[in-house]
């Protein structure tokens, strides 16, 4: 009888496989655990991008926010009016503080200048009948609503480079004396016509032309009481004169827009009086980072 030899599986065999099947199978765990480690890593890394990415916008919102911010001005017993977004210590600043302690640049020359259609001293050069094209439209409704009211006005002199102011200053000092000059004239630089922004007005009939006198002429009186509902302010009124560092002239007005025009009528301080609370405004829109 035949005995059939069973096949036997040697143990080494039996090991190899065991080893075998535990490396692949430890592999197959380490590519598993692999995967999911990098999948857990890149999940993380995009959370904390999105995290970064949602802190850099909410930063980014909140400084436009206060870039946005709107920032009042209060000046005393005035109505609050709201600050324009400038600059205000530039030349071309619309609300700029020029006087003797407050000069600009001799070499400052506005943009633009334009000749207004208002009536104007046909004697003077163009470059003197000129002013700052953006108050051009208001110089014009001004003087058609005291047109309109009876009284013809005219402008006398406007824009002044630097190089004209020192011919007139230097004209005054001969004649009257430098100390008795600085009292109604500016140096190069310490004038407000080379912003283009200043005008001095009359009547037509040139009655009390540059003159005192002026104040007290029907003209002279609408000026006061409307200029500044078009945007113009006195600049050296009555009273203030060791504030501003001239005469009283009931003829110059400056232009600074209608809001802080209004409010100077009201508080009665004039520009350099409430040169602090623009400050005050200019620093809070930097801060703001608006400028
Ligand atoms: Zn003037």
């Amino acid at each position: 009888m035949k005995i059939r030899k069973s096949r036997r599986i040697s143990p080494l065999r039996t090991v190899i496989v065991i080893i075998l099947s535990l490396v692949i199978m430890s592999g197959a765990a380490f590519g598993v655990y692999t995967y999911l480690h990098n999948q857990q890593i890149a999940t993380e890394a995009k959370q904390a991008e999105d995290a970064r990415i949602a802190a850099e916008k909410a930063l980014a919102d909140a400084k436009e926010a206060k870039r946005k911010e709107p920032v009042y001005i209060t000046l005393p017993g005035a109505k609050q009016i709201r600050a324009t977004v400038d600059d205000y210590t530039h030349p071309a600043s619309m609300w700029v503080l020029v006087n003797k302690t407050h000069a600009i640049p001799t070499t400052y020359v506005p943009s633009s200048l334009v000749l207004p259609d208002v009536e104007e001293r046909a004697d003077k050069s163009s470059e003197e009948r000129s002013v700052r094209a953006d108050i051009s439209v208001p110089l014009k409704s001004m003087f058609t609503a005291a047109s309109a009211d009876g009284h013809a006005l005219m402008i006398g002199s406007a824009y002044r480079s630097a190089a004209l102011q020192k011919t007139y200053f230097d004209s005054y000092a001969a004649a009257s004396g430098a100390e008795a000059a600085n009292q109604y004239s500016a140096h190069p630089g310490e004038s407000e016509h080379q912003t283009g922004l200043a005008v001095d007005i009359s009547t037509v009939s040139r009655n009390c032309y540059l003159n005192e006198c002026f104040t007290s002429t029907p003209d002279g009186q609408w000026l006061a009481e409307h200029a500044h509902s078009y945007g113009f302010t006195l600049r050296y009124p009555k009273g203030k004169e060791t504030i501003t560092g001239y005469q009283f002239e009931p003829w110059h007005y400056r232009y600074v827009g209608v809001d802080l025009a209004t409010a100077l009528h009201e508080s009665g301080l004039t520009l350099d009086e409430a040169w602090s609370y623009l400050q005050a405004a200019l620093t809070t829109l930097q801060q703001n980072g608006a400028i």
